[in-house]
């Protein structure tokens, strides 16, 4: 089968975490994650359910925040500035999008930089694009990226096609598959709602990423025989045949899509559990920087 199970590599990097914070709590240094969620958005209460919950399951210390929408942003300010201070917590993340009250890019820029596990901060941002390894690298690009590594992709002189220029996906997972070293050296190409025929860029990857949010949208023709596809879109349709009345599909019509590919992420259980897993990572990050634990 030419599936990569996302969460059964997510599972492998949770289990070596588990024992990098089994040694870090007997030094006594827990790491501690605080999470941040304005409103009552149903899918942002289960992404933040499932972090505060996977932080318990490896023993670190977490703190969940569920404010209701009126919050206001000063409200949100002090809170931050509150956790920004407080030694037990190493990363502060708030569950996106906020309320339309809340400007999101002042409420990521009073996150100490240093805590900023989800790497939004125009401080990691910079740190990112330069190289520097003590960024901390968005989780979805990051965990695109370990995907590849852990699935033995060759990414060195590859040409990668990105679908989608977020500043949380589509941006930086292309500076990192540019940069130099394992699972970077890749040539990559970024396309976007204004590019020109899209099957055509497309179908000149060895690797397609997509990133759009856009359900079903790559179909076989935008796919080389052989290429490797990573699908980072989640997104509900309805579906009558689920007791729920809808299902989760992802940028990518992988019925068709999947004969034609070497690799291919399925949604869910591709990018999703990656994304968690990388949140973890950096918080341990966070951690070993606070305490310059080597
Ligand atoms: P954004 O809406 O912020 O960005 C979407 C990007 O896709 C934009 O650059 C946009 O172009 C481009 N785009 C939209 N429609 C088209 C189109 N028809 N043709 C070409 N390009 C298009 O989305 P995000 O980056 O935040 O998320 C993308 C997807 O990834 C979503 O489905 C989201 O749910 C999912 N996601 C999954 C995560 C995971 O853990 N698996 C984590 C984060 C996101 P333009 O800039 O020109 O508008």
């Amino acid at each position: 089968m030419n599936l990569i199970d996302g969460k059964a590599i997510a599972q492998k990097i949770l289990s070596e975490l588990r024992t990098e914070i089994t040694e870090l709590r007997a030094r006594d240094f827990p790491p501690g994650l605080a999470v941040i969620l304005v409103g009552e958005d149903p899918a942002s209460q289960a992404y933040v359910r499932s972090k505060d919950r996977t932080c318990h399951e490896l023993g670190m210390h977490s703190v969940k925040f569920e404010l209701r929408a009126s919050t206001s942003q000063a409200e949100l300010l002090t809170l931050i500035h509150q956790l920004n201070q407080d030694p037990a917590i190493h990363g502060i993340l708030v569950q996106s999008p906020p309320p339309a009250h809340i400007d999101e890019a002042t409420v990521i820029q009073a996150i100490d930089p240093r805590k900023d596990v989800d790497g939004f901060h125009p401080v990691n941002v910079a740190k990112v694009a330069l190289g520097d390894p003590s960024a901390f690298v968005p989780c979805t690009p990051l965990g695109c990226q370990r995907l590849l590594v852990e699935s033995n992709v060759q990414t060195a002189g590859a040409n990668v096609v990105i679908l989608g220029r977020s500043m949380i996906v589509g941006k930086p997972l292309a500076l990192l598959l540019m940069q130099k070293g394992l699972g970077g050296d890749a040539t990559v190409t970024v396309a976007h709602s204004r590019s020109r025929d899209l099957p055509a860029i497309c179908r000149n990857a060895d690797i397609l990423i997509a990133a759009i949010g856009r359900p079903e949208f790559v179909t076989a023709d935008f796919v080389r025989e052989g290429a490797v596809v990573i699908d980072v879109g989640i997104n509900r349709i309805a579906d009558a045949t689920k007791q729920s009345g809808s299902r989760l599909v992802g940028d990518v019509a992988f019925a068709e899509v999947a004969p034609k590919c070497r690799l291919i992420t399925p949604v869910p259980g591709g990018v999703g559990p990656m994304t968690i897993a990388m949140l973890m990572r950096n918080t341990v990050q966070a951690c070993r920087a606070f305490h310059t634990v080597a």
